[in-house]
């Protein structure tokens, strides 16, 4: 049977997204684009203690920043609305009773302050409590209750949870696309709880098998650490009977820490000064911010390159990657089973790498942004020509401003020490002279600047050196910026002129 390829990122909103999850939902946006399937945006919002206001904004900003498309979803619709579960309450209470009624699961009436009087038994026996066949007709299940009573403390309101009956000492054999043939014997596994009456919600492994079901999803991609709920998962389509239709599940390798070992994390972030997070955050509740890989200057093309490299290969040494070249090569086939190290130098490495491949073109909006955030208004033209000259020397957009700025606005001070080396003896006359030279030049190209001024260099005796550095305290203030012929160039020769009076008008010459 050859099935349409549907895959579903379903984020729980509990958080801003980590860019662990921004991975996950760009693999699965790669391999529903190379076989022409379809992407789905599920919300997984079932769990009402963890819900964080504003995080699924977050979600769908961060993935429209990455250009990662959903088909079909939240902010999207289509023929599965609504894919937010908590509007989809009313589905999944049909579901587990169907699964009790199959003898796959069952009613408990437990309360947490018995089930923790018996994890502190266990635990002072040295065991660990489990949830499963040894205690479930023990304790007040409708296992063990009869099905009047069972009836009766539904009807008087008792609290209940619908668990998963895990068989007792059976093999689940699973196939994972990228670790292979995996066996578990159920009676490691406990009864999980599908169901709560208290809020009336599914838990994630009941919502997350309906939805999957009734989604049509064809492939499960998601984090590593939902392996371990793989076995219950296959016995929940086993329950159901839904095993033909079962998606295939492969589980992606852990992002980990830059030093290696463990799970990469805010607190790595917060230590080694990178963002874990593709934006900014500010949680609502503690008000505490977060970084972001946006207002930290990356690129957003630049970013998915480097996160598509953590954890797939493409087999060959290229590096660089466009969304469409990740599409056309990407496969799960040569995603590793290892975790990623996470390196923040690799990632600043790729955004310059962006930066330099751009065009003037490419570059406009994102110079235009940093110039209208300093208030100047300039073509778009203009604001391309700027950044594509400073181009090789940019790592992160947050460094534009200081590369360009130069070009818009004449120094208003200068830099002290290059005042002292340059503003002496015969320099600051011959400032004077050279820009009559500069105002007496008809093709102010940049070429043309240069060979008349080299001319008259030579006819004078000066050094280059001396001319062009005492030029640059002039035009940009500092000791930086890039040749002083692509200056001349750029802001021209009135403003060249300007720009020399300027600072002699303003800085008395040190003889
Ligand atoms: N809601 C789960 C999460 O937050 C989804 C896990 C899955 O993809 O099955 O990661």
């Amino acid at each position: 049977m050859n099935r349409e390829v549907r895959v579903r990122f379903a984020p729980s909103p509990t958080g801003p997204l980590h860019i662990g999850g921004v991975r996950t939902a760009l693999y699965n946006y790669l391999f529903a684009r190379r076989n022409n399937g379809k992407m789905i945006l599920r919300i997984e919002d079932t769990d009402s203690q963890r819900f964080v206001p504003g995080a699924e904004d977050y979600i769908i900003e961060s993935l429209k920043w990455c250009g990662i498309e959903i088909d079909e979803g939240v902010g999207v619709g289509g023929p599965h609305a609504p894919y937010r579960q908590s509007e989809r309450r009313e589905i999944y209470l049909k579901y587990a009773k169907q699964l009790i009624d199959a003898g796959w699961a069952y009613y408990a009436f437990d309360t947490p302050e018995e089930l923790d009087t018996l994890r502190k038994e266990a635990e002072a026996e040295g065991k660990t409590f489990a949830y499963n066949f040894e205690v479930r007709e023990k304790l007040p299940t409708s296992l063990s209750l009869s099905a009047q009573e069972v009836e009766e403390r539904i009807a008087r309101g008792e609290q209940w949870v619908v668990r998963f009956k895990i068989p007792k000492d059976e093999v689940v054999a699973m196939d994972d696309l990228i670790r292979g043939h995996v066996e578990v014997n159920t009676s490691t596994l406990d009864d999980k709880v599908l169901y709560k009456s208290v809020d009336a919600l599914p838990t994630y492994h009941l919502a997350n098998i309906v939805d999957d079901h009734l989604m049509e999803v064809s492939h499960v991609i998601r984090g590593e650490e939902w392996l371990p709920s793989l076995p219950l998962h296959y016995l929940l389509y086993r329950a159901f009977g839904w095993d033909d239709t079962r998606p295939q599940f492969a589980h992606l390798p852990l992002l980990l820490k830059p030093t290696g070992g463990g799970k990469l994390s805010k607190r790595d972030g917060d230590k080694m000064g990178f963002p874990v997070f593709p934006l900014f955050w500010q949680s609502p509740t503690t008000g505490e911010t977060s970084r972001g890989y946006r207002e930290d200057g990356y690129l957003a093309e630049a970013f998915i390159n480097m996160l598509a490299l953590l954890g797939w290969n493409p087999g060959t040494e290229q590096e660089i990657f466009s969304m469409q070249e990740l599409i056309d090569a990407f496969s799960l086939e040569r995603v590793s089973k290892a975790g990623a190290r996470f390196q923040p130098d690799k990632a600043k490495w790729f955004n310059a790498q962006y930066f330099h491949r751009m065009t003037a073109e490419e570059l406009a909006p994102i110079s235009q942004s940093v110039l209208r955030a300093h208030g100047i208004e300039c073509s778009d033209e203009l604001a391309g020509r700027a950044a594509n000259i400073m181009k090789e020397r940019v790592t992160l957009t947050t460094e534009l401003w200081d590369l360009i700025s130069f070009f818009f606005v004449a120094p208003n001070e200068y830099d002290e020490k290059l005042v002292k080396k340059q503003w002496k003896g015969e320099n600051p006359k011959m400032l004077a002279e050279f820009k009559e030279l500069l105002l007496s030049i008809e093709d102010f190209s940049k070429e043309n600047t240069e060979s008349v001024v080299k001319a008259w260099i030579e006819e004078k005796g000066f050094s280059l050196g001396q001319v062009m550095n005492t030029l640059r305290l002039a035009l940009v203030g500092a000791g930086k910026g890039p040749g002083m012929f692509d200056v001349t160039e750029f802001i021209g020769k009135e403003e060249c002129a300007k720009r020399i009076d300027n600072l002699i008008k303003s800085v008395t010459p040190l003889e």
